[in-house]
């Protein structure tokens, strides 16, 4: 019996000591947005450099200012624009509930609600993000509150939802000149986000269609709408 309680913990013994020699060695932090080493938390749980941490949006109200902003530059630039009332909000992963999910690291929502039969629109975003990628998630979700309201039957889509949405991202950032927010989108390799995106673009470019107005055209008559899906209105 004691022969037993012996051996018991050396193989416990052996087994932590295995354990431990597996833990990988520490390395040294990078940046969430360049190769830069990480110093910091920005405020949202991502660890970012000095310099990303520079621009880093934070203040929630400078962050309803920029949300603002992009809407703006979308329908001067694309005439993507809806006319209700949006509230805008920013926060950690945690506090507004974003999937963090090996590579799939959701950045931001559209959240679209029904409260007592009245319509409420809320986009949030991830807190700290740096500015051109802050900007860039806000016109991939202000892509999807167009398409809610404009083409509602994509939105169960996910490929051309989100492939549509990172196609408006990277319109405004190239147009921005902001490469590395472009960069950040043709670099993604999931079939939903990156393959997605390339088949929008690739859909886009065909057609030459530039504006919203082009680009409701090339999607109706890609994925026309159903007779009976179609409201009577007025
Ligand atoms: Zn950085
Ligand atoms: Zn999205």
């Amino acid at each position: 019996m004691r022969l037993h309680t012996v051996i018991l913990f050396a193989c416990t013994v052996l087994l932590a000591g295995t354990v431990f020699a597996q833990a990988p060695a520490e390395r040294p932090q990078r940046c969430g947005y360049c190769a830069r080493p990480a110093v910091e938390d920005s405020g949202g749980g991502e660890m970012l450099c000095a310099e990303c941490l520079k621009t880093a949006v934070k203040d929630p109200a400078k962050a309803a200012e920029i949300m603002k902003d992009v809407r703006e530059v979308l329908n001067k630039k694309f005439k993507l624009a809806t006319k209700h009332k949006i509230d805008y909000e920013i926060g950690t992963r945690k506090e507004l509930n974003l999937e963090a999910d090996g590579e799939h690291l959701e950045l931001g929502w559209f959240d679209p609600k029904e409260i007592r039969g009245k319509e409420r629109y809320t986009i949030r975003i991830l807190k700290g993000l740096p500015l051109d990628v802050f900007r860039m998630v806000a016109a991939h979700e202000l892509a999807h509150d167009w398409m809610h309201e404009t083409l509602p039957h994509l939105m169960d889509k996910p490929e051309i939802r989100e492939g549509f949405a990172e196609f408006v991202a990277w319109s405004f950032s190239r147009d921005e000149g902001a490469k590395r927010a472009m960069e950040y989108t043709e670099r993604r390799t999931d079939p939903v986000y990156g393959d997605g995106f390339r088949k929008v673009r690739a859909m886009m470019e065909k057609d030459k269609a530039e504006t919203a107005a082009d680009w409701k055209d090339v999607l109706l008559r890609e994925f026309p709408l159903k007779q009976k899906n179609r409201k009577s209105k007025p």
